[in-house]
């Protein structure tokens, strides 16, 4: 080490393993002089304290860290609210989801969560002009609202919850699965939104307008496989439960399936209305004319938040089965 002038030296450029308890410090490479000046000992706990925000909030208090969470929650989400990416009743489904992921997950769990957030927020907003047309119709279209913060994040906070009362590695990857499929899906749909060709219905391949649920673009799907491919590629190298480039690829397979899931519910038993105004499909039981549409097909209670969080839920099964299967 050869960096031997003091105790007060050693402490700053090591200060994580200053034991501030009864004044006692012991190092790695023996006891350490308590720092003498207050001023060290305030800087000493800053750092403590800074550090702790990192890898240490593990050994945080559950309360302490709910309470950064739903700071941090409140931060992020203001910020998509302010870019017009969540509605003010969005913004409350980002933070109680934010502060559950946070809360229980801690870092790992949390970046995960603002990745696929911030990756969705940012393609949903991405060329708003050219797709505003056909993403009214959608009822995934435009700022997210509670129910669309709870069927895409509401899985992994339930995930992240039973992590905190039993960290099994599943759960990290079935959080991973979930969270790759509702990023491909939002990829998916909002880079399919500006094709200048066309969607084609999941079923017979059929073009259909632009907005029509269960339709899919080859460069939507391509942007939803890529993006639950790097949810798996982050989940790797954020995975506190370690992992191999393998495992990448079969979250972003779990998620790819989750958003074909996705399209297919859209296209078969999801409720679809009608508005006669338009003569046009929509998602939304009132349509963007004002027009209250009639039920076209599908069933009642599966809306699209409903669709949204089964895919959520396909993405964490996979995993789930891939673990079970003994991956
Ligand atoms: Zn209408």
């Amino acid at each position: 080490m050869g960096f031997r002038e003091g105790p007060t030296a050693e402490v700053f450029r090591d200060p994580l393993h200053y034991d501030n308890e009864g004044g006692r410090a012991v190092d790695r490479c023996g006891p350490l002089r308590p720092a003498s000046h207050r001023v060290e000992r305030r800087t000493i706990r800053l750092l403590r304290i800074l550090h702790g925000m990192g890898p240490g909030i593990e050994n945080w208090p559950m309360i302490a860290r709910l309470i950064l969470g739903l700071l941090f929650s409140i931060l992020i989400g203001g910020l998509a609210f302010r870019l017009g990416a969540l509605s003010s009743s969005g913004w409350l489904g980002a933070a109680l989801v934010g502060t559950a992921v946070f809360g229980f997950g801690g870092w790992p769990w949390a970046l995960l969560l603002i990745a696929f957030f911030v990756s969705a927020s940012a393609l949903t907003q991405y060329g708003l002009g050219r797709k505003a047309e056909a993403a009214l119709d959608f009822a995934k279209g435009g700022p997210r609202d509670l129910g669309q913060a709870l069927a895409n994040g509401g899985i992994g906070a339930g995930l992240a919850i039973l992590w905190g009362l039993f960290p099994h590695p599943a759960l990290w990857w079935m959080f991973a699965g979930s969270l790759a499929a509702v990023t491909a899906d939002t990829w998916a749909t909002e880079v399919g939104l500006l094709s200048r060709r066309s969607p084609r219905r999941i079923l017979d391949g059929r073009p259909v307008p632009p907005g029509t649920s269960g339709a899919i673009t080859l460069e939507g799907t391509i942007a939803g496989g890529l993006g639950a491919l790097g949810i798996g590629i982050l989940a790797v190298g954020l995975s506190p439960v370690g992992g191999s480039i393998g495992m990448a690829l079969w979250v972003g397979l779990s998620g790819f399936l989750g958003m074909l899931l996705d399209s297919l519910l859209g296209a078969t038993v999801q409720r679809i209305y009608w508005c006669e105004r338009c003569a046009k499909e929509t998602e939304r039981p009132i349509h963007r004319c004002g027009q209250p549409a009639r039920p076209l097909r599908g069933w009642r209670w599966l809306n699209n938040d409903g669709v949204n969080a089964l895919a959520a839920l396909t993405g964490a099964l996979g995993m789930l089965l891939w673990s079970l299967a003994g991956g």
